[in-house]
């Protein structure tokens, strides 16, 4: 079906931070599948891994114990706020999952009408009805009729109008971190604390979405960590499973009291291979000093693209964002920027608010940065006057 707006591009194979089409020719993939790619394409980790469960058991059903999965629930435990994990395979699922968490915490606590979440304007929670009615995106809505009951929209960053959107009925809040699609915005580290507070003082649940700001993207496994802030739900997809469908949920033991057996499940979820997979990722990016390199490659990125937005104001107007999840305000359309970025071999990706998203592989190395930013630099020097 024609829902995508694709470019006249194909790509045979992919290795590290490039990518390549039938004919050879070679881009570097600043999109990164939309952050999915966070160990860039064919990492011989992730191949390995792959190609070994693929021999041994590629699906068993939730029926059965899944020790991978275990291990892997045990490992995103340890290096988080959360002490238990269930796993999906996308990052709409993994929303749609802590919302019923939600519900079934205050069910068991005796307050099954406390089934309202506040979420904020500008938001992305994935394409399922009700993600999309979570996120309230007029265009994603379109013709679809009664969105799902249940949502308080409040502008990001506001709490305020926060505070006056909770009622009897609220159960959470379901905040990014830093908006993806909306355009690359941050949460002050006093808006993520303000909204845990508020959260402890009414016995609401604080659900982060870091499906695109999760593993390892700002330069920490986890981006609330900059803030000090622990969520009691957090969903992770994208990254997760670098390139292999996979999403989880996980929560703190408090706020995971409801899910009892039977309250949720996943035909898919967890299985071996994503299993496989997942543990691989974990392996690479729990691996010492690799974050630090996260945060150090993000250092120069950002310290080029600044001088960028200072050397072109007819082409650019902002630089947003933290460690490898970074935005470029456009003064142009961002299409355009986009496509002539494309045309020049560097792969990048649209966000709302006129934003040119730049998720590069957190595996990119300072030279790759270099192409990249002198890519950049000579479609801006060269952008037609008459249309800036
Ligand atoms: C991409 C994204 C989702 C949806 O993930 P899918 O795997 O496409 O369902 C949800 N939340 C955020 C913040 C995202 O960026």
């Amino acid at each position: 079906m024609p829902t995508y707006a694709r470019f006249d591009l194909a790509f045979e194979r992919g290795e590290g931070p490039y990518l390549f089409t039938a004919d050879g020719r070679r881009y570097l993939d600043f999109a990164a599948g939309i952050a999915v790619n966070a160990l860039g394409h064919a990492h011989p980790h992730l191949v390995a891994a792959l190609q070994a469960q693929s021999e041994k058991l590629w699906h068993c059903s939730n029926l059965y114990q899944i020790p991978d999965g275990i291990r892997l629930a045990e490992r995103l435990v340890a290096a988080s706020f959360a002490d238990q994990a269930f796993f999906c395979n996308s990052g709409a699922e993994a929303v749609e999952g802590a919302m019923k968490l939600v519900r079934r915490y205050h069910f068991a606590k005796g307050q099954p009408e406390r089934t309202r979440i506040i979420t904020c304007r500008d938001a992305f929670h994935g394409r399922t009805m009700t993600a999309l009615s979570a996120a309230d995106n007029a265009k994603h809505l379109e013709g679809l009729g009664a969105v799902s009951p249940g949502f308080d929209h409040v502008p990001y960053g506001n709490m305020n109008e926060l505070r006056a959107a909770i009622t009897a009925e609220t159960g959470a809040i379901l905040v990014e971190p830093i908006q993806g699609e909306g355009g690359i915005h941050s949460a002050d580290p006093a808006y993520l604390q303000a909204l845990r507070q508020v959260c402890d003082e009414f016995d609401l649940l604080l659900i982060f979405d870091e499906v695109q700001c999760g593993m390892g993207r700002t330069g920490k496994l986890f981006a609330y960590e900059w803030a000090g802030v622990a969520p009691d739900v957090m969903a992770l997809a994208k990254g997760l499973g670098g390139g292999f469908p996979l999403g989880a949920f996980l929560a703190s033991e408090k706020a995971a009291a409801g899910m009892t057996p039977g309250s949720h499940g996943s035909t898919f979820g967890g299985n071996p291979l994503a299993m496989a997979v997942g543990n691989a990722v974990l392996d690479v990016m729990l691996a010492p000093g690799f974050l630090d390199q996260v945060q150090a490659t993000a250092k120069t990125l950002r310290q080029e693209l600044s001088t960028l937005v200072t050397r072109h104001p007819r082409v650019l107007a902002e630089l947003r964002g933290t460690g490898l999840m970074l935005g470029l305000k456009c003064v142009v359309p961002n299409g355009d920027l986009v496509k002539r970025l494309s045309e020049n071999q560097l792969l990048t990706v649209g966000a709302a608010d006129n934003v040119v998203r730049l998720l590069p592989p957190l595996i990119i190395e300072d030279a790759q940065l270099r192409e990249a930013v002198e890519i950049i630099d000579g479609v801006c020097r060269d952008w037609p006057q008459n249309t800036a």
